[in-house]
């Protein structure tokens, strides 16, 4: 079963959905997948450290979609990481103040393959008889202010994937997965129990040199949100909405949702584990 839904993944992958639409390119190269399970405790763990209010479990994601309880111990949540190609991180390491367009639209159109990877991933459960639900692409999903984190949302795809064995936090806060940091990651719950992935890790930022004196995220960053403290979202925030969004309207004419993501590429954890 297991290897079934990672041969779906990649199949989605390499079908023509996986495209940045405006440009003649593949939005995303070779998927990574991992499995966890609904009863793992790092989800309680998360729930209370981020908003025990307002996360939800993966128990509580199918139990609000479906009006019925579920036993956590039957529930797995299906994770996976989409690295950005070669060549849309080859173009952005050249970049200082703005990703190029290819990163623009990888987080238009590559989102859009991202998401309907998840439905069409929901859909494979359902047809086989299960229960599933896709968080991102729910009705309830949703983003809350937060005082201790600004900006929060009631399922995060990279604390799943770093549940699910598949990386570590960084100190910009991105996720140092399998494939990297560059990359995007999404998820699907279910009412099965399949085996899950081994995490190789014991530590939320394991994977992250900032120990040993790895400084290249900070100095990647134009807006000086990224310190040896952490990342202060709140100035990150401010610069896609000051900056970037003038800078795209100027440089290429863009005014759709435009993003920064410097941080994701030139550095060491940009496309492995460093
Ligand atoms: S660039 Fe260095 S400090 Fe920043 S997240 Fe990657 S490994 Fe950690
Ligand atoms: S996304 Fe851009 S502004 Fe935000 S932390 Fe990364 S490099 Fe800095």
């Amino acid at each position: 079963m297991e290897r079934k839904i990672e041969e779906f993944i990649k199949a989605y992958m390499k079908s023509d959905k996986n495209t940045l639409k405006v440009f003649d390119k593949p939005a995303f190269g070779e998927p990574a997948m991992g499995i966890s399970h609904g009863d793992d405790e790092l989800y309680g763990f998360y729930k209370q450290h981020i908003d025990p209010q307002f996360y939800k479990l993966p128990v509580e994601w199918l139990e609000e979609t479906y009006g019925h309880p579920f036993d956590a111990k039957n529930v797995s949540v299906i994770s996976w990481v989409l690295p950005q190609t070669d060549d849309t991180k080859r173009l952005n390491r050249e970049q200082t103040d703005c990703s190029t367009m290819e990163w623009q639209m990888n987080r238009v159109y590559g989102e859009e393959c991202n998401r309907g990877l998840a439905k069409a991933l929901e859909e494979y459960f359902k047809e086989m008889g299960y229960e599933a639900v896709a968080p991102m692409c729910s009705e309830k999903f949703s983003w809350g202010d937060s005082d201790r984190f600004y900006l929060i949302s009631n399922w995060s795809e990279r604390h799943t994937a770093m549940i699910s064995g598949l990386g570590t936090f960084g100190l910009c806060d991105g996720l140092i997965s399998v494939k990297g940091k560059a990359m995007r990651c999404g998820s699907v719950i279910v009412n099965c129990r399949l085996k899950k992935t081994t995490r190789p890790y014991s530590k939320y930022n394991e994977y992250c040199k900032a120990g040993d004196g790895c400084t290249a995220c900070i100095r990647r960053c134009p807006a000086g949100a990224i310190t040896p403290e952490g990342h202060d979202k709140e100035k990150c925030v401010q610069y896609h909405k000051e900056v970037i969004a003038k800078i795209c309207h100027d440089r290429y004419g863009y005014d759709g949702y435009s993003t920064c993501g410097l941080c994701q590429t030139g550095v060491p954890c940009e496309s492995r584990i460093p």
